[in-house]
């Protein structure tokens, strides 16, 4: 007997392919039998996270058989003292990505659709899809999000419109008026999902949209991650800012212990350390002047970023540069997913990380 799985898949999934992520570490170590690799290929903290979070992890290992709070309530008393927030309005995910799939499974059905932009975050399409809706993909502008173009997309079942600023992976930023002014002008019955991953670094170096600016749009809901600026990655913890009701639904679809308890407290610990956040922010700003300096001076262009990640054009074939980039030991990311396939992003690094980069890069391109 032979079972046909395909007939009773979920339309949506069938066309589907998964999130390629950037390559482990222990991938190439394996593959090539290198060491030292330096992976500067998925925007995180090159410099890993507050030591204070580390520390304090330790000291919950032996709570390990118990489950995690699952109203995460440390974690968002922190979370509205350091920004301002009423509690009951934070939403704390499995990384925000989950918070992406919250807000999806919560309005998304087949009959509907959700806007996001050219370029834009993998991930959007990979939910919307999954839920069987259609995502509308609206043309960018310079590597940018368009908001007229956006504007324009929205149908009459659009609900979702989803906005990465900076965006991943073109680094490209929306300064604050223009998004708002953006927000107000969509319709009433559509979502805006600001998505702030990298807020951190934007917010270090220009004026950016804040919790606040939610009071007068009602129909926004910001994101934010400990991904990136915060060095947790590996923990997954991410949260979201909204209105009251918006936080009840997403609250009803949110499994009951989605965040462990390391990476509660590493996230309200991490909160806590400023020094530590300012230093990440300041090596970040600092070492991608160096790289665009490098980048101009080998005639390279690149896409000017207000995160922690530069988007490169390669002149050329950017896959067969990722592979000679990999036998020199270092993982960038490819753009072949987002159809940019003279580009690669690289990620921010530690200066020596960020030196055997340019060097690997002046070696290749005298070859
Ligand atoms: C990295 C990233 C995220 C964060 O994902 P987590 O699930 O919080 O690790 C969200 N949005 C964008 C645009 C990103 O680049």
């Amino acid at each position: 007997m032979s079972m046909n799985l395909k007939e009773l898949l979920n339309s949506g999934i069938t066309e589907l392919s998964p999130y390629e992520p950037g390559k482990p570490i222990e991938d190439l170590e394996r593959e090539l039998g290198l060491e030292d690799i330096v992976k500067i290929a998925s925007n995180e903290n090159p410099i890993g996270p507050s030591p204070l979070a580390l520390k304090k992890i330790q000291d919950y290992l032996e709570d390990l058989h118990r489950y995690p709070d699952g109203n995460s309530f440390n974690l968002k008393r922190a979370l509205s003292e350091k920004f301002n927030l009423q509690e009951d309005r934070l939403t704390i995910g499995n990384g925000s990505n989950d918070i992406i799939e919250f807000v999806s499974r919560c309005f998304l059905s087949s009959s509907d659709s959700a806007v996001f932009s050219q370029y834009a975050f993998a991930i959007y399409p990979l939910v919307i899809q999954g839920l069987g809706a259609e995502g509308i993909v609206s043309p960018a502008t310079n590597w940018s999000h368009d908001l007229d173009k956006m504007l324009s997309s929205i149908k009459s079942n659009t609900k979702i419109i989803f906005i990465a600023n900076p965006n991943n992976p073109t680094g490209t930023f929306l300064p604050k008026e223009e998004l708002l002014d953006f927000t107000s002008r969509v319709p009433e019955n559509t979502l805006v999902f600001l998505d702030q991953a990298y807020y951190d670094y934007s917010s270090y170096e220009q004026e950016d949209v804040t919790f606040q600016d939610i009071e007068k749009y009602p129909n926004l809901l910001i994101s934010r991650t400990f991904s990136k600026a915060y060095g947790l990655a590996g923990l997954r913890v991410g949260f979201s800012y909204s209105s009251l009701e918006m936080a009840d639904y997403l609250n009803r679809i949110r499994q009951p212990f989605n965040v462990n308890s390391l990476a509660q407290v590493a996230a309200e610990t991490a909160l806590s350390d400023q020094n530590h956040l300012l230093k990440s922010l300041e090596l970040n700003s600092r070492e991608k002047q160096i790289l665009y300096k490098e980048f101009d001076a080998l005639g390279f262009e690149y896409i000017p970023s207000l995160a922690n990640f530069i988007c490169f054009d390669c002149k050329g074939d950017a896959d067969q540069l990722f592979q000679l980039f990999l036998k020199e030991g270092i993982i960038v990311r490819s753009m072949r997913v987002y159809g940019m396939t003279n580009h690669l992003r690289v990620t921010i690094g530690t200066e020596e990380e960020n030196l055997k980069f340019i060097n690997a890069l002046r070696k290749l391109i005298n070859e």
